[in-house]
């Protein structure tokens, strides 16, 4: 049986994996499991495991709703954001259909275009990091992209040019803000704009990455699409609970746990600085450090037992490694193992 020709040339995705003690290579919190959550997890019992949870995530999505301010009606959820964009793009574009984004941004944007048939229009960053926000509406896109902060520079969008995509953009902005939560501003009131859907994720902060939640924000009739998109049952159960538990209750742990990163962070951009390496301008829980030979390096250090991610030959940016903010014992191994890696 032939597959779908458009499927034929899609890879998987594929990070380095390579099993090494410090893993500094997704960006989650390394902090651990916020403790509602851990005490959900252990409060299951077996019923509710065998049943199907209720269609569309309810009680999860009362939960995002308190977190973030507004009606139940403007929240969907998914199976990590991933999902939630995943589904916003075939709700939103038939096949062949153009969506932009800016470049470099979250790798997998590609992949999602490719996998739901469409064709997709790559627009560098500004040499300021900034977004070019008339390179994106000239792409007459129907959905345009953007991540901030954006993974994997750490750098964001300013606020003034946010506005002027929004308000110029043809048809839908889907703003990523999976690394909000350790920015200076979040820009998720934009998600009261008719065209506007913001995604978030319990993957990063919140250090739930295993459990497989996100949500977008947005006009109750765009949250409708994506829900039709998602279908019923993409959140399990125990995620669901575990989720809501911890957008409730752990709100102070995150929150320490987010501090904690990003002075972890300005530690770790010192560090790097006396090894004479500048890094990009980061409002995220990681830090791009433009190396030439960067995957080179990646691979000397996962020889030492610690893994980053490398890029290579990014637009505007060129080779570099993203290493992420976990606790400093983490971040001394980490440039240890630079050090050597360099020498
Ligand atoms: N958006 C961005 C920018 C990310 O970096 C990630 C995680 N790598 C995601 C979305 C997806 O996260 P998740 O599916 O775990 O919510």
């Amino acid at each position: 049986m032939p597959s779908r020709a458009s499927y034929r040339d899609i890879p998987l995705y594929s990070p380095s994996k390579v099993k090494c003690s410090v893993d500094l290579s997704d960006n989650t919190n390394l902090f651990g499991m916020p403790p509602a959550a851990e005490r959900v997890l252990r409060e299951t019992v077996a019923t509710q495991v065998s049943r199907y949870p209720v269609g569309y995530a309810p009680d999860l999505k009362q939960a995002v709703a308190r977190y973030t301010g507004v009606e139940p009606s403007r929240v969907t959820t998914g199976c990590g954001s991933d999902d939630v964009i995943d589904s916003t793009l075939r709700a939103f574009l038939e096949p062949g259909e153009v969506i932009a984004f800016p470049d470099p941004t979250f790798v997998m944007m590609s992949y999602f275009a490719k996998v739901n048939g469409l064709r997709y229009a790559p627009v560098p960053l500004r040499p300021d990091f900034d977004i070019d926000v008339d390179g994106l509406l000239a792409t007459g896109a129907k959905l345009i992209y953007v991540c901030s902060p954006n993974n994997p520079t750490g750098t964001v969008a300013s606020r003034a040019a946010l506005e002027r995509l929004v308000d110029n953009a043809p048809g839908i902005v889907l703003l990523d803000e999976a690394y909000a939560e350790f920015a200076r501003e979040s820009h998720l009131d934009l998600a009261a704009r008719p065209n506007v859907l913001v995604t978030r994720t319990l993957s990063k902060a919140f250090g739930l990455a295993g459990l497989r939640v996100g949500y977008a924000v947005g006009n109750p009739t765009l949250v409708a699409e994506v829900e039709k998109a998602r279908g019923p049952y993409k959140v399990t159960g125990l995620s669901e609970r575990m989720a809501a538990a911890a957008l409730t209750e752990d709100l102070p742990w995150m929150k320490a746990r987010a501090e904690e990163s990003l002075a972890i962070r300005a530690r770790l951009v010192s560090e790097l600085e006396q090894l004479g390496l500048k890094t990009l301008p980061t409002e995220a829980n990681f830090v791009m450090v433009p190396l030439p030979g960067a995957p080179a390096v990646a691979e000397r250090m996962r020889q030492r037992d610690v893994n980053v991610r490398a890029f290579q030959g990014l637009k505007g940016i060129g080779d570099a490694l993203r290493i992420g903010c976990g606790p400093w014992t983490m971040m001394e191994a980490a440039l240890g193992a630079l050090r050597e890696a360099l020498r």
